[in-house]
């Protein structure tokens, strides 16, 4: 039973020695507890959040020496527990680590799927993500223009395509000219625009001539600086992430910017709004399964992961998806069977 552990708090962009392998005795279940055998583990931007102190209002922090936290798609290999069976495939939070013990308080399951990865990612949690984000909180409306910041990555890429399902048309945002050339002739996007190129703002601004009506924010740093001067009269911000600062250990240099996006929000009344996935379970998770599940059959939405082989891989997989080396859903294969 091996386990990864936090072994150091990072500084800057998290290296392979902030992480240490551990191998432990495979646990017994007691009374109404299950053993559970991760077979898919999810690797997401907020477990870099979780390796350090944040504040509140956020996740607890891993605790030094304590196993990464992290979803998975898990088999259920003993069970003292009514509900829950011996094989069954279940949703669960058993993190980085091969073998974890749960109450089955916080299982969800699977039943039969074709791909079961996709629980962690398009039919999950960032699917979900894009759909709250995009629907709820941008209030996306046909012919609308909207950019999408990582817009290959899990979350973006499902936005995207929910944004032209709706009848607006998209432009991306991604790391390299491979991205966006995957997300304009596979993904179906009207325009995609490297952020690592120069000029950003000037060829923003030339692919959306009306303006901007939803940003979807993802990123934060150069990207938003190039988008906020584009936000028409009323557009909507969903503040879903900021990863190009998850790195950062300090304030960036140079002039304060805040009175200039203030003065942006209140002129030209723009609606931003962070949100956090985990409030809206209760009321929207059940219409967004009927409707992805609905647009993944009919071909409107296509689910792409990036996937790395080995729990002992895993470290490595995150510090590169943070460095978007992943196109589409980072998800690691733990166990095959
Ligand atoms: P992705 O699959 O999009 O992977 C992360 C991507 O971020 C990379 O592939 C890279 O894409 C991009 N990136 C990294 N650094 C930078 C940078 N400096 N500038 C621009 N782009 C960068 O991850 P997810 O889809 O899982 O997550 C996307 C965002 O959504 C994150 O900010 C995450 O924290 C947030 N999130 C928020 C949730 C919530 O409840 N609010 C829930 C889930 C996710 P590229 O190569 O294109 O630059």
């Amino acid at each position: 039973n091996r386990r990864v552990v936090l072994a150091a708090r990072p500084h800057g962009l998290p290296r392979l020695t902030d992480f240490r392998i551990e191998e432990l005795p495979v646990p017994a279940p007691q009374d109404g507890q299950i053993l559970l055998r991760t077979e898919w583990l999810s690797l997401d931007p907020y477990m870099r959040n979780l390796m350090e102190e944040v504040g509140p209002g956020y996740a607890e922090p891993v605790a030094l020496g304590a196993p990464m936290v992290g979803g998975t798609v898990s088999r259920v290999i003993a069970s003292r527990h009514a509900r829950f069976h011996e094989g069954d495939l279940v949703l669960a939070n058993a993190g980085w680590q091969d073998y974890a013990l749960s109450s089955g308080e916080d299982l969800l399951a699977l039943g039969d799927m074709a791909q079961p990865s996709l629980a962690l990612g398009g039919l999950g949690m960032t699917g979900f993500t894009a759909y709250v984000g995009l629907l709820d909180i941008g209030q996306v409306q046909a012919g609308e223009t909207v950019v999408v910041a990582a817009v290959t990555g899990a979350v973006g890429a499902v936005v995207g395509q929910i944004a032209k399902l709706k009848g607006a048309r998209v432009v991306g945002i991604a790391g390299g000219a491979d991205k966006c050339r995957h997300a304009v002739e596979v993904l179906g996007f009207d325009a995609c625009l490297d952020h690592r190129e120069p000029l950003l703002a000037e060829r923003l601004a030339a692919a959306c001539p009306t303006g901007i009506d939803v940003y979807f924010e993802s990123v934060g740093g150069a990207v938003f600086e190039a988008v906020l001067p584009l936000l028409r009269l009323g557009a909507r911000v969903p503040v879903c992430g900021f990863i190009a600062h998850y790195n950062e250990d300090a304030l960036p240099p140079g002039p304060n910017r805040l009175p200039q996006l203030m003065a942006s929000l209140l002129q030209r009344r723009i609606r931003m709004q962070g949100f956090i996935i985990l409030d809206h379970y209760a009321t929207r998770f059940e219409a967004f399964r009927r409707d992805m599940a609905e647009w993944v059959a009919s071909g409107r939405v296509q689910l792409h992961e990036a996937r790395a082989a080995g729990l002992e891989n895993a470290p490595q997989a995150f510090i590169d998806m943070l460095q978007g080396r992943n196109l589409g859903k980072q998800v690691v294969s733990v166990a095959d069977s």
